[in-house]
């Protein structure tokens, strides 16, 4: 990332998770010149490299010879790629590609000066400093460690610690933490309802965590509430999206202490824009709505990209009028914390009504042998479409699609209540942790009934 920047290259990080389809549909997009890959992903790389027609120069990061390759490190002895190269603050700092989680993911273009904004507002939300030793624990190719982690850890002088991020285990990730004296790390929701889980939390000294970042998806409160009893007051929620660097609001707990108190509801929100970024909620009109309504959440940032890598339709929708149109659908109160209620794309729409599905998903949720649970819309005759849940139960529990009824119609309006419930062993996951639902409907549409 660093040495790409210097050189002034342009940086495409790539998800080693992916499949050959999906590696493959990133390069013809963005084109690369230069491939840099580390020996655990050769067999991927010689699977696709025929197909990677862009491609002038393959590098390995190895240390013995691989053939057909240059070896990183002899690079670096040679001192190839000259000086410093002067970086145009207006100039490509990286592409990232999105999470796809609502489609094929689009390459977002990243400027050196929205890099260095955004890094020293995320410092300041985070309080990263040169003490700092922040865990990356995401894919590298997500903007969670892009933007939000390794590089305003670096340029506050801090320590980037790796981990191998391929299956995320409780024990392990704890073990690191203890190992490195890590200070900052980050989770998406899967990882925390894990780490909660785990028994192992007590084995390990985890003294030295001051900030536990998350976000990514909708999470419940309550979850992090338990998070918070567990392991202290140390989490701060962000919501942002590879659009937008990754920020956009944060929720820090720490300065939260109202449990108990009429103004608990805020723990559901995803807090207040950071300093320089303005929030407005945008009705079917186009027009701002009332305080407290639901709209589309539009972003204006400093650090917002200046659009989609050779996407010029998806960009023009995205980026209308100096605003960043985000196709999350969210409600500001009062005070201007914002809640995200859904998707556009993953809103169900049921008898002409809306249903929001991390809502349902928080309600089913909150049944104690339930470990996780998504939501979508199905195709309906009579009602458009109707409300259908996916769950995994805790080992061992058995349930009945009417026992999930029953518990969610304790807190839930009977038109919110799923029509359908499937016990499936386990969720199909984007690369960040994320519930596919464009995945589940496609497979409850192709099931035969
Ligand atoms: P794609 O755009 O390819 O479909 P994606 O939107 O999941 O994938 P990202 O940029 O990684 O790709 O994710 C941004 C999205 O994640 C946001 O638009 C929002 O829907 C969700 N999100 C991020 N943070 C939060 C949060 N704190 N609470 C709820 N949702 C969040
Ligand atoms: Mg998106």
């Amino acid at each position: 990332m660093i040495t790409a920047a210097k050189l002034g290259l342009t940086y495409v990080p790539i998800d080693f998770r992916l499949t050959d389809h999906e590696v493959l549909s990133i390069l013809q997009d963005c084109k690369p010149h230069i491939f840099v890959v580390g020996p655990a992903h050769l067999a991927l790389v010689e699977r696709i490299r025929d197909r990677a027609g862009s491609i002038q120069r393959w590098i390995a990061l190895s240390q013995a010879p691989v053939p057909g390759y240059e070896l990183y490190e002899d690079l670096i002895v040679r001192g190839e790629g000259g000086g410093l190269a002067y970086a145009d603050d207006d100039g490509l700092f990286c592409i990232l590609y999105t999470s796809g989680t609502t489609g094929r993911a689009k390459g977002v273009k990243i400027s050196h000066r929205a890099t260095l904004h955004n890094g020293l507002a995320l410092a300041k939300a985070y309080a990263v400093d040169e003490h700092t030793r922040f865990l990356m624990s995401l894919p590298y190719s997500a903007t969670g460690v892009v933007n939000h982690s390794s590089g305003p850890t670096l340029m506050m002088g801090g320590t980037v610690v790796f981990d191998e991020v391929r299956n995320f285990e409780a024990a392990r990730f704890f073990s690191v933490i203890e190992r490195n004296r890590v200070s900052h790390c980050q989770l998406v929701p899967t990882m925390m309802f894990r780490l909660l889980d785990s028994p192992d939390r007590t084995r390990f000294d985890l003294s030295s965590l001051r900030t536990v970042g998350y976000g990514s998806a909708p999470i419940p409160a309550h979850r992090v509430q338990q998070l918070t009893e567990a392991f202290g007051s140390v989490f701060v929620q962000a919501y942002g999206m590879t659009e937008t660097c990754s920020l956009a609001t944060t929720l820090n707990w720490q300065d939260h202490d109202v449990v108990g108190t009429p103004r608990q509801h805020i723990l559901a929100s995803c807090g207040r824009a950071v300093a320089e970024v303005e929030i407005r909620i945008i009705g079917d009109d186009g027009r701002e709505v009332e305080t407290g309504s639901v709209g589309e959440v539009a972003i204006r940032a400093p650090w917002n990209t200046s659009g989609y890598w050779a996407n010029d339709q998806q960009t023009r929708e995205l980026l209308r009028n100096g605003w960043l149109y985000t196709g999350d659908l969210g409600r500001m109160d009062e005070e201007e914390y914002l809640y995200i209620v859904d998707r556009k794309k993953d809103t169900v729409i049921t008898g002409g009504s809306k249903v929001f599905s991390p809502e349902v998903e928080a309600a089913i949720a909150s049944h104690p042998d339930v470990a996780e649970v998504a939501v979508i819309g199905l195709p309906d005759e009579q009602w458009g479409e109707h409300v259908h849940a996916v769950i995994v139960l805790r080992g061992g529990a058995v349930l009945t699609n009417e026992d999930i009824v029953a518990h969610a119609a304790r807190s839930l309006s009977r038109y919110k209540l799923p029509k359908s419930v499937e016990f499936v062993t386990e969720i199909p996951k984007t690369s960040t942790g994320k519930y596919a639902k464009n995945v589940l409907r496609r497979l409850a549409v192709e099931r035969p009934s």
